[in-house]
């Protein structure tokens, strides 16, 4: 498995895109820009935008899945945020941006497996940064939106947000057995053994 990772937007959110080898079909985690650059990285590599994965609604993990979706990708998102992706009163306005009304394909829950390809990411539902927040699981990597960051966590003051659900939410990571590598949205790479230690809500 292979794991690109693209900074991507004026609030540089990690964009991360997954593909095995043997396989055509790419996964794109939160694009919430740099269409080009990722659409011309995905042609160099003979792959095709075949899902866009959404960790949540905000506009800046959003913003290109509708191009992407253009060409063929199907846009995931938990059911919880469907109703904020691309919603003109969503986090968008607050920036003074108008984002076009995003329409995933397929909404997922809690637990659900996404196969895209050969490879496969399970859903962990993890809600605090917006009522949909979700991580994917993928192989022996957590990507985990704006839910963990390296030694910190992702705002609750949003629309949808809440502390106490955070702290949940952390703490089913944190329980997972084993350790993983944490891709966020946003900042450095992390694993789960290192945040058990040194992140804030441990
Ligand atoms: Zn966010």
């Amino acid at each position: 498995m292979t794991i690109k990772v693209f900074i991507v937007g004026y609030i540089q959110t990690n964009c991360y895109v997954v593909f095995s080898q043997q396989q055509k079909e790419a996964a794109i985690i939160d694009p919430g820009g740099g269409y080009n650059r990722i659409s011309a990285f995905l042609k160099s590599v003979d792959k095709i935008p075949a899902a866009v994965l959404l960790t949540h609604g905000h506009f800046d993990h959003t913003l290109a899945a509708a191009k992407f979706q253009k060409d063929g990708a199907k846009i995931y998102i938990h059911s919880a945020d469907n109703e904020m992706a691309g919603a003109k009163q969503g986090l968008a306005s607050k920036f003074g941006l108008c984002v076009p009304k995003l329409v995933p394909d397929i909404l997922f829950e809690d637990q659900e497996i996404i196969k895209v390809g050969d490879i496969e990411f399970k859903v962990i539902h993890t809600p605090g940064h917006s009522k949909g927040s979700s991580c994917f699981v993928c192989q022996d990597c957590i990507f985990s939106g704006d839910t963990l960051f390296f030694e910190s966590y992702g705002r609750t003051d949003f629309y949808g947000g809440s502390m106490t659900e955070m702290a949940k939410s952390l703490k089913k990571l944190f329980d997972l057995p084993g350790d993983y590598k944490v891709y966020p949205g946003h900042g450095e790479s992390t694993s789960l053994s290192h945040e058990r230690i040194h992140n804030p809500l441990a």
